[in-house]
């Protein structure tokens, strides 16, 4: 048995998520492969790192994450023209 030895949320829904896995769902889309989720059941939120794994939101990351969206919506804008 492992005790918690902290808790996010409150402990119902942590220990659902404990049995069943966070249920997560895309709270930001940040660029085409990198998109930000939080879980339904406690809230926990995750996002896209480099690598491709999901790693906890932290203020770090939305900061970074706020600055990729930017890019990527400005390089967006400009090959929008082709669609359409
Ligand atoms: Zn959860």
């Amino acid at each position: 048995m492992k005790t918690p030895t902290h808790h996010h949320g409150n402990k119902f829904s942590s220990f659902f998520c404990n049995l069943f896995g966070h249920h997560y769902v895309v709270s930001k889309k940040v660029t085409e492969h990198i998109k930000e989720y939080k879980c339904l059941h406690c809230g926990k939120e995750v996002t896209t790192d480099a690598s491709g794994q999901l790693s906890v939101l932290t203020p770090e990351m939305q900061d970074i994450n706020s600055t990729l969206a930017d890019m990527y919506r400005k390089r967006r804008g400009r090959q929008v023209q082709h669609v359409a």
